[in-house]
């Protein structure tokens, strides 16, 4: 059954040609089948309901099919991988398809797992079940948190045998971005020498993602200055919620400020600053922490990547210098609505107040999401308790809620809530509810996946109490902890 209404692809990217990509053959799945589809993502790109039940669209996202206009590429890209230059790396297997025009503008289509590329260096271009739940339930919660993100329209599996540490099936994950363009697209070409493919990038980059730089007087450093702005916004939002990506390698970094490339990543259980959730992470590099300092070091390599095309470097340096003001304002700001204060109605103390509460989350292992979300009814009795019965230590909890008690009186208490009921999520993707549905997965059982999407899409909403919602906003249980998330995927 063709698509009723034609799909309309552009593919600007392949324009550039052969020193970005190569024309990829995609390598089909064996019988495959649908793992989930994503409704509400395939409704914003224009594709028709019907045509994504149908045997095309399952043969074209596991990679069977190549549907006519697409023009099916593995890009070129390098970057630092844990903090050293780590040459040329690539679409290793990952295959764009091509960029669909829809009524959001253009959106490019990438198949995550199709298959060996020019890039593959020592992998099988495959992408196993596993990884590719986490991914599709990851990037759809961020999006639900309105957390910048590449999204996931579907993945379809197989029973194809992949190697990992343990033998697992393959599987293929269809997703989305305005641009995969990564920070080591730029380091590729600066690292070579090729100036002018660099050139070549940065204004494609702007032209069809930053047209306001064209006009600037250093068009190249305002590309810098906007990227980092973009990033530290990202990096507030990330921080605020308790999410960790876990391989900030500046491969894995978006030239949109994006989130991009789902891995080891996590969100905090219990609130410890210096958690690392990446198991092979083992000098922490990438922990919680260290976040927003490792987005600037990447910010840095870029800087450098761009520096043949910005020229002076104090230029450059100017660029970066927005991100020391961008990050903690919006973290500030991100925070005083955690804790139902308007940004209009700022007080000196607020940081102070930030901090301690940080501080007691920390000092006593206080679990994320449950005590912002149960921060929302604080102005009630029982709302207070229930926030009280986090803390064993109750006089430290006292010490803290006095003067936050305070402070949020001088707030206006409904649009306080409201606020907190905004930026405190109920839902957010923890370890265990991924590994939950992981498993049903392996049985064939994709209600999980479903009932995951369905409330992560909403994180706010308190959602009913059916099909065993209410568990998933839960505390962790015991096992959750022994969970190790490695890069392997
Ligand atoms: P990642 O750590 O997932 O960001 O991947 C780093 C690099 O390794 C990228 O160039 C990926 O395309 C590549 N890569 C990761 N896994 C595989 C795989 N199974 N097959 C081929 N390339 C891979
Ligand atoms: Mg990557």
């Amino acid at each position: 059954m063709p698509p009723t209404t034609p799909l309309i692809w552009r593919n600007r990217f392949s324009q550039l040609g052969s020193d970005f990509s190569t024309p990829q053959p995609l390598r089909p799945l064996s019988e495959p089948y649908w793992v989930s589809r994503n409704a509400a993502l395939a409704r914003e790109l224009g594709l028709d309901a019907s045509w994504l039940a149908s045997q095309e669209a399952l043969e074209t996202f596991a990679g069977n099919r190549v549907l006519r206009g697409t023009e099916p590429l593995a890009s070129v890209y390098s970057g630092h991988q844990f903090g050293q230059w780590a040459g040329q790396l690539g679409d290793g297997r990952a295959t764009l398809l091509g960029e669909l025009h829809t009524q959001h503008g253009g959106m490019e289509l990438q198949l995550k797992g199709a298959g060996l590329t020019p890039y593959s260096r020592g992998g099988d271009g495959r992408a196993v079940l596993r990884s590719s739940i986490r991914e599709y339930l990851c990037s759809e919660a961020m999006h639900g948190l309105g957390i910048p993100t590449t999204r996931a329209l579907c993945i379809t599996g197989s029973d194809d045998r992949v190697r990992r540490e343990e033998i697992e099936t393959a599987a293929v994950v269809a997703r989305t971005s305005p641009s995969f363009i990564r920070f080591g697209h730029f380091e590729h070409f600066s690292h070579a020498n090729q100036h002018d493919q660099l050139k070549t990038l940065a204004d494609f980059v702007i032209e069809h993602h930053y047209p306001a730089c064209r006009d600037a007087a250093q068009p190249y450093a305002a590309l810098l200055q906007a990227v980092s702005e973009r990033t530290a916004e990202l990096m507030a939002a990330w921080q605020a919620v308790g999410f960790c990506h876990g391989v900030m390698n500046t491969d894995n970094m978006s030239i949109l400020g994006l989130t991009i490339d789902y891995g080891p990543f996590q969100f905090l259980d219990t609130f410890d600053p210096g958690h690392i959730c990446n198991h092979s992470d083992t000098q922490g590099r990438y922990a919680y922490n260290k976040q927003p300092n490792i987005a600037y070091w990447n910010l840095f390599c870029l800087g450098q990547a761009l520096l043949p095309l910005i020229e002076e470097q104090e230029h450059a340096l100017a660029a970066l210098e927005s991100y020391k003001t961008v990050f903690p304002n919006a973290l500030e700001s991100r925070m005083r609505a955690k804790l139902g204060l308007n940004d209009d109605a700022a007080q000196n103390d607020d940081k102070a107040l930030i901090e301690s509460t940080l501080k007691l989350l920390a000092a006593h292992q206080i679990d994320h999401t449950i005590f912002w979300r149960r921060l929302c009814v604080f102005s009630s009795t029982a709302g207070r308790e229930s926030v009280r019965d986090l803390f064993l230590d109750r006089a430290a909890f006292e010490t803290w809620a006095a003067p936050f008690a305070a402070r949020l009186a001088q707030q206006d208490i409904n649009r306080s809530n409201a606020l907190m009921r905004h930026s405190n999520p109920k839902y957010v993707l923890r370890n265990h509810l991924g590994e939950q549905a992981i498993r049903a997965a392996g049985v064939q059982d994709y209600s999980e996946v479903e009932k995951l999407l369905h409330v992560l899409q909403s994180p706010f909403d308190e959602h009913a109490d059916i099909d065993g919602h209410q568990a998933l906003a839960d505390f962790p249980p015991d096992w959750a902890a022994g969970i190790e998330i490695s890069c392997s995927s």
